[in-house]
């Protein structure tokens, strides 16, 4: 690091604090302190951007401290009873979410089916299968990960939710993100994807290459239904799981 010894003594009381500016001047101390601060800041910034959760005043059939729960069951208990949308009418059970609540790698699907609406668990069904073979295709297992959807009731006829329906059910999983701290999320199918980033896109545009949400390190691939009704898209998802094995490796290592 190079430091301009002119404007030093200036300002690295403010950033400092007394001690260092009156008696220590201390390389490795001063390097140290600029770098907590700096992880500070970016940590801040994240957390401001991350945490921006649209805490609803008015919701009647959740515990309204939802939003201060400190861990996932917690949370669970908060919104189990979420009537907020009118999907909470027509569920059967609502599906929270399921896996390692200390996970590094997030996987986030559109929204409950018939069979995860039975079970009350997300990617239960049929998709779900072939979503844990995707996994295992590299190396992981269900419950190495996170798995979540945009949002907990199933839509009638496993219809696409609408923007209000998401809108209203997003801000648990912005909680849910913010409990977990992912360092990774692979948001499966454009619904996820259109919900995450607020903004259309094909899936041709945006797959294959590592996007950034939040601070967070997020690979695009097709929702595992899909692959199923359009088996040729396989290849381009090992593509994106093989991403996903490169940039994990990269973290952990
Ligand atoms: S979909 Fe979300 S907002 Fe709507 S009732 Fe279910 S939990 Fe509540």
């Amino acid at each position: 690091m190079i430091v301009d010894l002119k404007n030093w003594l200036i300002f690295q009381k403010d950033v400092f604090g007394e001690e260092i500016y009156t008696n220590n001047f201390n390389k490795d101390l001063i390097l140290n302190k600029l770098e907590e601060k700096s992880r500070i800041q970016n940590n801040t910034k994240q957390q401001e951007k991350l945490f921006k959760i649209d805490f609803k005043k008015n919701a009647k059939s959740v515990n309204l401290q939802w939003y201060n729960s400190k861990n996932l069951d917690e949370l669970n208990n908060c919104i189990k009873t979420c009537m907020e949308c009118g999907l909470g009418k027509t569920r059967k059970n609502f599906v929270f979410g399921v896996g390692n609540p200390n996970a590094d790698i997030l996987i986030i699907g559109e929204a409950p089916g018939a069979d995860e609406d039975e079970q009350g668990e997300p990617f239960v069904g049929r998709a779900g299968q072939l979503l844990n073979k995707m996994l295992e295709s590299i190396d992981l297992k269900r419950s190495d990960v996170y798995i979540a959807n945009i949002i907990k009731c199933r839509p009638p006829n496993n219809r696409r939710p609408t923007n209000e329906e998401i809108n209203e059910c997003e801000p648990y999983l912005q909680k849910q993100i913010e409990i977990i701290k992912p360092k990774i999320i692979l948001a499966l199918g454009l619904t996820a994807v259109s919900s995450l980033l607020k903004i259309e896109f094909k899936m041709s545009d945006i797959r294959g290459s590592l996007l950034d949400y939040h601070g967070i390190k997020m690979i695009i691939t097709y929702h595992p239904a899909a692959l199923l009704r359009n088996p040729t898209w396989k290849r381009a998802a090992w593509e994106d799981l093989k991403l996903l094995k490169e940039t994990y490796s990269n973290i952990i290592n």
